[in-house]
């Protein structure tokens, strides 16, 4: 007998896991028209599984409909294949459901096309570590302890090439068991898909291994953080790089440092969607090469907003290289609407011809409860998550909050590692 083939469909949710339903293969054609059916409630699924609350209760359907050109077909010798597809949410009427997280970045994206003729052009760097290699010694950045990975590895980048994302780096990182993995920058909503695709790759191929990776923010409060940052730079129309400005401050033309300003000027508030756990605030602490305030600079891993390096002296190279780094982010987020925020308030930036603030720049929030009341007051996240998802959001993540208000910090990080 042979085995019947099942794919997978689904999406990057509130919780920043990748969750949808499956079908048989062969039903594929009829499945891209009609999707599979869902329950609204799912869309409220907990970082930890369980639902702590909806707005939706029993009632109604939405569908899950696979976008054909997101299709993941990776064969594992001796093993079963990934085959999977990243989805829309849409209604029995087939319009946009306004709780789909593509939705809410295709909503950004395409804003930024209409009133500035860009497109964004981003990729994602995500920290994570790997079970597969010892703990001890901690060997950051060696050839050996990239050795002792032995071929996950190896494994992982033909493994993301098979499913259509481009590898640019993969790395043995600073922390005990701590990895990097980077896909080469690709435009709008590919970005985000790529960094969804690498992701469930990774844990992919570390099954297959008999291990596990996990993208949490943090294992230990005391211990090395993981972040996803998010690169981003801008083409025009024509496919030419428009970021990089010789004469500029930093070299970065006048829109791209408005863009910055706006992300710079409504990032407390966005935290609560890019840093969305609590976990996530224990990374954002000193010394751990993560940013504590709203600040932007030139080369500097600290800040927020990173200028990045260019090298060599060609101005077509230059320019193509141009690009800012985003380092507010982890993997408990979903790409979709860290993005999306991105770009609304970079977006914002460039509407309001805001500036860089050099001198002052605010903190962030330092726990979840802070980033939720500063969500809670932005009228502009408001309009970008659109105002259902805006309030159910915040009802979302405070019922996560609560649910580990009697943990300490060791536990909370150790219930966020079993699941991211
Ligand atoms: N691990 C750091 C973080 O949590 C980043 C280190 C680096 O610059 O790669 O963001
Ligand atoms: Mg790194």
């Amino acid at each position: 007998m042979q085995r019947e083939p099942i794919i997978f469909v689904g999406t990057s949710d509130l919780s920043g896991h990748f969750r949808g339903k499956s079908f048989p293969a062969v039903d594929l054609a009829s499945r891209l028209r009609r999707g599979l059916g869902l329950a609204p409630t799912n869309i409220f699924l907990s970082a930890f599984g369980s639902i702590q609350m909806t707005t939706f209760g029993t009632q109604g359907e939405v569908f899950l409909i696979p976008d054909a050109a997101t299709r993941v077909f990776v064969p594992f010798d001796g093993s079963t294949t990934e085959y999977f597809f990243l989805g829309d949410i849409k209604t029995a009427a087939g319009e946009a459901w306004d709780f789909c997280p593509r939705q809410v970045l295709r909503r950004a994206l395409d804003r930024l096309k209409t009133e500035t003729g860009l497109r964004l052009l981003a990729t994602f760097e995500q920290e994570f570590l790997y079970s597969g290699v010892s703990a001890h010694p901690s060997q950051p950045y060696e050839l050996d302890s990239l050795r002792r990975q032995g071929a996950f590895g190896e494994t992982l980048l033909a493994a993301m090439r098979e499913a259509g994302v481009v590898p640019d780096s993969f790395l043995s990182e600073f922390g005990p068991q701590q990895f990097e993995v980077t896909s080469a920058p690709a435009i709008g909503m590919r970005a985000a898909d790529d960094a969804v695709i690498t992701r469930e790759i990774a844990q992919a191929v570390a099954f297959r291994l008999g291990h596990r990776v996990s993208f949490t923010p943090i294992a230990d409060p005391n211990g090395v953080g993981s972040g996803t940052h998010i690169h981003w730079s801008f083409l025009d129309l024509d496919n030419q790089p428009v970021l990089y400005d010789e004469l500029a401050r930093w070299q970065i033309s006048l829109l791209g440092q408005q863009f910055m300003a706006g992300i710079q000027y409504h990032l407390p508030a966005l935290c609560a969607v890019t840093t969305p756990s609590v976990a996530s605030y224990y990374r954002l602490r000193p010394n751990r090469w993560a940013p504590m305030t709203a600040d932007a600079g030139l080369l500097d891993r600290g800040t927020a907003l990173r200028v990045c390096p260019i090298i060599g002296a060609d101005p077509v190279q230059r320019a193509k290289q141009c690009n800012v780094e985003f380092r507010v982010a982890d993997a408990t987020a979903s790409p979709y609407l860290a993005l999306a925020m991105l770009v609304q308030a970079g977006l914002e930036g460039i509407r309001q011809r805001r500036e860089i603030n050099l001198n002052d720049p605010r903190p962030l929030p330092t726990s979840l409860g802070d980033a939720l009341n500063l969500l809670e007051a932005s009228d502009a996240a408001k309009d970008w998550l659109g105002s259902d998802l805006h309030s159910a959001y915040l009802l979302f993540k405070r019922a996560e909050l609560k649910s580990l208000a009697d943990l300490d910090e060791i536990e909370i990080c150790r219930r966020y590692r079993e699941v991211y």
